[in-house]
C-alpha cells in the first residue's frame, strides 16, 4: 500500500485539500464588491456586531482542525509539520461527511500555556475547534482551557468522537448479549485521552463505577498506587486485582484503548458468559477478532479497523457532530448532545441497511446482530439522522 499511498498523496496538486472561491469574481464590479471598497461595508457591520460574522464571512461553516503534532494516529509524536497529511485528511472527512470547510493548523508548539493562547488567538477566524492528536495528558488540559475562554465549541475528537462511537456500539453490544450497563463488569486497559474519555461518557450512560477495573501500562489502577495524575485518581478502586489476568476474570466487557495483542486466550476464556470485546488499538488490537472467535462462539467483538466487521470509526461522528453545532451555534458540545449521537447512532443501527450501503460493502444482506452494532461510515442515513438529534438535545440543554 505504501507506493499506492504516496502517489494519492503526490499526484495533481499535491495535498488532498485546495481552497475554492463560492463568489461570482469575474468582473471589475464583481471585484470591487468582493474587495475594496466594497468589503468595508461587511466590516462595519460586524464591527458594529459580532454575530454578524455568520452572515457575511465563511466563519459559521469553518473549523479549525488543530494539533501540535504530539500523538499523530499511533505514531506518536511526530512534529507539526509531519502531522499535516492527517489533519488534511480530517479536514477531507469533514467535507466529504458534512460539507464543513476546515482548515488544518499544525502548530509547532508543545508548551500547554502558549499553545492554548495561540489557538486562543486565532479563533476569530473559526465557527468551531477540533483538537487532533495531542497527547494525554496535555490534551485534557488544553481542551478544558480553550472551552472556557472560548464562546464558540472545542472539541477533542480522540477522546469524544472515540468515547462517542465506542458507547454506542458497546450499548448495543451489550443489547444483543442481553446485558444492562448498569450490571455490567467492565474492564479498560489504557488510561490515556481515549479510555478515559470512554469511561467518562459511560459513567453519564449508567455505567457503575465499582464495576470498573481501569488499567494502564503498569497494571490494575487501584487505590494504593501513588503514580496516578488527576485523571487516573478517580478510577482507583479497593481491589487485590493487579493485572490484566486478575482483572478479566469474570468481566463482561473489555475495552482496549491501549496497544496490540495484549489479551491472552487464558484472560479471553476467563471472561463471563457472552462477553463483549472492543480491541480498539489501532492499526494491531489488543486480540484479533479471528484469535477470539476462534476460542469461544459467544462474542461480540469489534475493532478499529475497516477490514473486520464492527468497526469502532470515529468518522460516525465528529462529521455530525460539528454539522449539528455549526447549525445550531451551539457555544459547547456537551454532555447531552454527545449522548444524543450516541442513541442516534444506535438506533440507526437497527433500521434496515438500504442498497446503497450494502453495495458500498460488497455484501448481500447486514441486519442489526453481532456482525453489526454500528452503521457504516457511508450510509447517506447518517447526516440525516444524527445533526438534527444532537441540535435538538442543544436546544435542549441551553447550549445552543
Ligand atoms: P494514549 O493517550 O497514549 O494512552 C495510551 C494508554 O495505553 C496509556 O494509559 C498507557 O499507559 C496504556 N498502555 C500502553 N502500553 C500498555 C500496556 N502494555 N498495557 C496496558 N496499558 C498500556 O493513547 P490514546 O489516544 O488514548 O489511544 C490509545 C489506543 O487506542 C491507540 O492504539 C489508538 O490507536 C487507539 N484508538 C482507537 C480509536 C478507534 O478505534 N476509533 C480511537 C482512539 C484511539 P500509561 O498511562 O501507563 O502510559
Ligand atoms: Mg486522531
Amino acid at each position: 500500500m505504501k507506493e499506492e499511498a504516496l502517489e494519492y498523496h503526490r499526484s495533481g496538486k499535491p495535498g488532498k485539500l485546495s481552497v475554492e472561491i463560492c463568489k461570482p469574481a469575474d468582473t471589475q464590479k464583481d471585484l470591487s464588491l468582493a474587495y475594496s471598497p466594497g468589503v468595508a461595508f461587511p466590516v462595519q457591520e460586524i464591527m458594529a456586531d459580532p454575530e454578524r460574522a455568520y452572515e457575511y464571512t465563511i466563519k459559521g461553516n469553518l473549523v479549525a482542525v488543530v494539533t501540535n503534532g504530539t500523538a499523530t494516529l499511533g505514531l506518536g509524536k511526530t512534529g507539526a509539520l509531519a502531522s499535516k497529511p492527517v489533519m488534511e485528511g480530517k479536514a477531507l472527512l469533514f467535507k466529504r461527511f458534512s460539507n464543513i470547510d476546515s482548515f488544518d493548523i499544525e502548530v509547532d508548539e508543545t508548551d500547554v500555556d502558549r499553545f492554548v493562547e495561540i489557538i486562543r488567538k486565532i479563533s476569530p477566524t473559526f465557527g468551531g475547534i477540533n483538537l487532533e492528536d495531542i497527547a494525554a495528558p496535555a490534551c485534557f488540559e488544553i481542551e478544558r482551557r480553550l472551552i472556557e475562554a472560548l464562546d464558540i465549541p472545542v472539541f477533542h475528537d480522540d477522546q469524544h468522537g472515540t468515547a462517542i462511537i465506542s458507547v454506542a456500539g458497546l450499548l448495543n453490544a451489550l443489547e444483543i448479549q442481553e446485558k444492562s450497563l448498569a450490571d455490567a463488569k467492565i474492564v479498560c486497559v489504557g488510561a490515556g485521552a481515549a479510555g478515559i474519555a470512554i469511561l467518562n461518557l459511560l459513567l453519564e450512560s449508567g455505567a457503575q463505577k465499582e464495576n470498573i477495573l481501569l488499567l494502564d501500562s503498569k497494571g490494575v489502577i487501584h487505590s494504593q498506587r501513588e503514580d496516578l495524575n488527576q485523571y487516573k485518581r478517580p478510577f482507583a478502586v479497593e481491589t487485590d486485582k493487579r493485572t490484566l489476568a486478575d482483572a478479566m476474570q469474570g468481566a463482561d466487557v473489555f475495552l482496549g484503548l491501549s496497544v496490540g495483542d495484549l489479551l491472552s486466550d487464558e484472560m479471553v476464556l476467563s471472561m463471563a458468559e457472552k462477553p463483549v470485546i472492543l480491541a480498539m488499538a489501532n492499526p494491531y488490537p489488543e486480540i484479533l477478532p479471528e484469535q477470539a472467535h476462534a476460542l469461544r462462539g459467544d462474542i461480540v467483538m469489534g475493532t478499529g479497523r475497516s477490514d473486520y466487521p464492527n468497526q469502532v470509526n470515529n468518522v460516525l461522528g465528529f462529521p455530525y457532530i460539528f454539522r449539528a453545532a455549526l447549525d445550531c451555534r451551539a457555544k459547547v458540545i456537551n454532555t447531552e448532545m454527545k449522548l444524543a449521537c450516541v442513541e442516534a447512532l444506535r438506533a440507526l443501527a437497527k433500521e434496515p441497511v438500504t442498497e446503497t450501503v450494502l453495495k458500498a460493502y460488497g455484501l448481500a444482506e447486514l441486519s442489526f446482530g453481532k456482525d453489526y452494532i454500528l452503521p457504516k461510515p457511508t450510509d447517506p442515513r447518517l447526516l440525516e439522522k444524527l445533526p438534527p438529534a444532537i441540535i435538538q438535545a442543544a436546544k435542549d440543554s441551553g447550549a445552543a
